[in-house]
């Protein structure tokens, strides 16, 4: 029965959007495996989320690292049929204050290391002919948010290659999605908006639904990609978000 599971991949799923997702996962019957740092965060999760989670410890800063993580990873499960990228780090601060080394930082997290992963990833997918990859984007990529430029940068490289990907791995069978989410309840959003009210303000101020999502909102859309029922959806970028993006 384990054996006949779809495998999903989380990066950062001990908490947060990531544990919102790997929730849903179980509740849709896939065996699903976290990948972070936080061992005892990721302890913790696995042991709320039951039998059918696990979790490997990985920096994704060290993107050496990730060709060994995907390879053991298969020999254990003998194949990853969904890969959520959804690690990611941000950092506030004016753009004048940024150095060459905070820009490169969350660029590796955010980025270099979505690609790496996902190109290790794939080539197993190739081998089964199917797979979906979900990058988790966000409002930065959709309209200018001041003080987070590398995150914005990143956010946005990540769209393009949501694009560039599925263009070129659908003869594969393999899609490719990313689901932007607007203002959800985490500790990132809680360390970006706490301390500024009047940047949560504005933040709520043009999200028509008037309130912040759930992890669990992301879960859903993840796992209506990660399933059958989007199997003619490749390329997309679906905005999570209370109609944030379209807000006044
Ligand atoms: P979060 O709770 O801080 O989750 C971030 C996750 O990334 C953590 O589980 C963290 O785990 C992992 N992570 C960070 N650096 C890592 C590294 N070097 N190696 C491995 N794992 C790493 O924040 P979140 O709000 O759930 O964010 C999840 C994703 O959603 C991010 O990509 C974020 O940009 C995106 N997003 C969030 C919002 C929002 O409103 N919350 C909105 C738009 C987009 P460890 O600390 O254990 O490594």
């Amino acid at each position: 029965m384990e054996q006949e599971k779809k495998v999903a991949l989380i990066t950062g799923g001990g908490s947060g959007i990531g544990f919102g997702i790997a929730e849903k996962f179980i509740e849709k019957g896939m065996q699903t495996l976290l990948v972070a740092r936080d061992e005892e965060k990721l302890k913790a999760a696995c042991a709320q989320l039951g039998a059918s989670c696990h979790y490997k410890t990985c920096d994704l800063a060290d993107l050496k690292t990730i060709p060994a993580l995907i390879q053991n990873i298969l020999s254990e499960y003998g194949r990853i049929d969904v890969l959520v990228n959804n690690a990611g780090i941000n950092m506030k601060k004016d753009f004048t204050e940024v150095t060459d080394e905070d820009f490169q930082k969350i660029i590796t997290v955010n980025l270099c290391s979505v690609f790496s992963i996902s190109r290790e990833v794939v080539k197993d997918m190739i081998r089964l002919k199917s797979g979906s990859i979900i990058n988790i984007s966000s409002m930065a990529a959709q309209y200018g948010l001041p003080r987070v430029i590398a995150y914005s940068a990143s956010k946005s490289a990540i769209e393009g290659m949501t694009r560039a990907m599925a263009s070129e791995l659908s003869p594969h069978g393999i899609r490719i999605n990313c689901i932007a989410p607007g203002f959800i309840e985490t500790a990132m959003t809680a360390k970006a908006l706490n301390d500024d009210p009047p940047r949560k303000a504005k933040a709520l101020g043009r999200t028509p639904m008037g309130k912040m999502g759930k992890p669990a909102d992301i879960g859903a859309a993840a796992a209506f990609f990660a399933s059958d029922e989007s199997a003619y959806i490749t390329g997309t970028v679906l905005c999570v978000d209370g109609g944030n993006a379209i807000g006044f």
